[in-house]
């Protein structure tokens, strides 16, 4: 008999979406489902899944071990969220406002709207201020079902808020349930003090910035926004080298306005993923196909700025690349930390399967995270991150939607939240 802490008897469906992981074509169909599923977890690992027979012969409960009737409830892999802006300061509603009028985003940004006031705002906050700011939006997120998470800076655009940013990311991961993968991205917009000299923002970020990054293990990806009027290609390249050689694993933000090339660009340096491909071309999507590198979907800001465009979820699939979904979750495009509204988006405006848009949320967003050996999926030896939803099957977590169906959030085999509350604010230490 194998000893277990916690155990959930009886899920109406158990989503686990296990391996091969990751996921391409029909196997984004593959969730894994076990029917009145039973799971259990030892000291935060995961050490049985399966029917309720096998799991009376197989495991032992402890005396103190928290035991969940999942009857009504589905069962399913923590939310990963590979792609957020989470440590900002300020709000965009003013230019929300604007925008909802008919001004599109790139003239709010030449009106000095746009990142530059999140930038601005961002620059002011104190440490300890962008500590509580994200501290509720990482209890919305949790809320939500989300375990990990990545988060980038990229609103200081320059030393001293840069490294701000990602201290506050380090101390956060320290304090809050969710895992944080930090991202460096001061190449997410040229600053307004450098527009005229881009290139000795280059030279900053790559000479004085990413050593610091480094030095202090501070991040780690790397990511440029690699778009018309930012950073060219070729720019993008020279960065992406450049963290490389420092260590750092890398993402793009590619092809989201225009289609400049940055899906191949992606494909050809190795990355991790490719983010947001609104714009990518058909070439772009055979190099991401033929690829390693997952291409992430942000369906949140085509319906955020309203954009009748939209990523071909379908021919990605269709031609085998690795898809995945995340909020991008940030104050000008996409003012979200749900990852079931980013689902449902993804079926209702991307058409793309109940069953693919769930392994696009857990297991290949794992895998678009470099995290797939530990989270993203239900199997025995991972972590023990699970949401537990009131719905008395899986497809009705799109079915019935704009709601919150969360019932229990189970974090490295703790519970964290309970009927809509975070009950625990401090990290588990469970290895
Ligand atoms: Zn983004």
């Amino acid at each position: 008999m194998k000893p277990a802490d916690l155990a959930i008897i009886n899920c109406s469906h158990l989503v686990t979406c296990q391996g091969p992981i990751p996921k391409r074509k029909d196997s984004l169909l593959d969730i894994g489902l076990v029917d009145k599923g039973c799971i259990a977890s030892y000291r935060g690992k995961i050490v049985f899944i399966g029917e309720e027979k096998k799991f009376n012969e197989e495991i032992l409960l402890e005396k103190k071990s928290v035991q969940i009737d999942g009857s009504g409830l589905v069962g399913l892999p923590g939310f990963v969220d590979s792609h957020t802006h989470l440590p900002f300061a300020g709000n965009r509603e003013e230019e929300f406002i604007l925008r909802l009028k008919g001004y599109t985003y790139q003239q709010l940004t030449e009106r000095g709207l746009g990142i530059q006031t999140t930038v601005n705002a961002t620059r002011q906050a104190s440490m300890d201020e962008l500590i509580s700011l994200c501290l509720a939006r990482l209890d919305n997120m949790l809320l939500h079902g989300t375990t990990t998470a990545e988060a980038k800076s990229g609103y200081g655009l320059n030393l001293k808020d840069e490294i701000k940013q990602l201290r506050t990311l380090q101390e956060l991961n320290k304090i809050h349930p969710i895992d944080i993968v930090s991202t460096f991205m001061g190449a997410h917009e040229v600053p307004k003090e450098y527009k005229a000299r881009k290139d000795d923002y280059i030279n900053l970020l790559i000479h004085k910035i990413l050593p610091e990054v480094k030095e202090n293990n501070l991040a780690e990806f790397f990511d440029v926004f690699c778009e018309e009027g930012v950073y060219s290609v070729e720019e993008s390249r020279k960065l992406i080298r450049a963290a490389r050689e420092a260590g750092l694993k890398i993402k793009i933000h590619a092809d989201e306005f225009a289609p400049l090339g940055g899906a191949q660009l992606a494909a050809e340096e190795g990355a991790t993923s490719a983010d947001h491909l609104i714009a990518i071309t058909d070439e772009g999507i055979k190099k991401l196909a033929e690829s390693s590198t997952a291409a992430t979907l942000l369906p949140g800001v085509s319906f955020f700025l309203m954009q009748e465009k939209k990523a071909p979820a379908r021919k990605l699939i269709e031609q085998g690349a690795i898809v995945a979904l995340a909020t991008d979750f940030n104050p000008g495009s996409s003012m979200t930390e749900s990852m079931f509204f980013i689902m449902q988006l993804a079926v209702f405006s991307l058409k793309m399967g109940i069953e693919e848009a769930i392994n696009a949320t857990t297991s290949n967003a794992a895998y678009a995270l470099g995290r797939h050996k530990e989270v993203g999926s239900l199997e025995v030896g991972k972590k023990m991150d699970l949401i537990l939803c009131d719905a008395p099957n899986y497809p009705h977590l799109i079915y019935h939607f704009g709601i919150n169906p969360i019932k229990y959030v189970i974090k490295a085999g703790h519970v964290v939240v309970k009927n809509g509350k975070v009950l625990q604010q401090s990290k588990y230490q469970t290895d």
